[in-house]
């Protein structure tokens, strides 16, 4: 009872946000002043936010709730801003991430933008610079939300842009290359006949003297594949093919 009560507040919370068009930030700043001013401001500006001080906090939550942005200052008590975007990145979390940062050097703006950081404010920041690029990052990072991503192991298939990334490389597909990708992912673990991939990817019935799905699968892993050591297509013996990462 108490439970099932829960759920549906959570629920109509969730939907509120939605329909109200309130978009989620989360804030990781250890700052008392600095946390208060953002959460303050954001809030006035009619973001709902989630501030926590410390830095395992925000991981845990970065990676369990779905934020529209996160606020990452690099400097924090336990783990710090770089470890966090790394671990964020490595789970395939395409949340955009706006650092704040007290260190105005090169090189730790460029170890930043390497590990995923999207973009920089030093501090100290005028609000109104913050809120401008908070805007600028909403609206690019709507286009790479995670539930228009698909991933498997360190493969990421951009389903806007059909773009394919693995091991943080670019692949060049053909469209009926990334189509037939698509639905390996989507359909990760399971044995894929022959005959459902010829309807779903060619839209044609199989017919068994064409190897055009075999031919097709070979190219695929040639760039998927074989320059990797965790393969992820496999062959499953007289029933098709299967999708999964398995260390070779
Ligand atoms: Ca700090």
């Amino acid at each position: 009872m108490i439970h099932s009560s829960k759920t549906q507040r959570f629920d109509s919370d969730i939907r509120q946000n939605s329909e109200s068009g309130q978009m989620k930030i989360l804030v990781v700043e250890d700052e008392q002043k600095t946390g208060e001013y953002l959460k303050r401001g954001l809030t006035e500006a009619g973001f709902v936010v989630d501030w926590v001080q410390n830095g395992l906090d925000g991981q845990h939550l970065a990676k369990s709730e779905p934020y529209d942005l996160v606020i990452l200052d690099v400097m924090l008590p336990d783990i710090n801003g770089w470890q966090i975007i790394a671990s964020l990145r490595e789970s395939g979390i395409t949340t955009p991430v706006l650092f704040l940062t007290a260190k105005d050097s090169v090189e730790d703006r460029v170890k930043g933008l390497e590990r995923g950081a999207d973009d920089y404010l030093i501090k100290p920041f005028a609000f109104t610079e913050l809120l401008a690029r908070v805007r600028t990052l909403l609206k690019r990072g709507t286009a790479a939300s995670p539930s228009n991503t698909l991933q498997v192991a360190d493969l990421i298939l951009n389903l806007p842009s059909r773009q394919a990334v693995r091991s943080g490389q670019r692949i060049v597909l053909t469209n009926k290359e990334f189509s037939l990708l698509e639905l390996l992912l989507r359909k990760q673990g399971e044995v894929l006949p022959r005959s459902l991939i010829a309807s779903q990817v060619w839209d044609m019935n199989f017919d068994s003297d064409t190897n055009v799905i075999d031919v097709a699968i070979r190219r695929l892993r040639s760039k998927i594949d074989d320059p990797y050591d965790i393969k992820l297509i496999h062959t499953v013996r007289g029933m098709g093919y299967k999708l999964e990462a398995i260390d070779a």
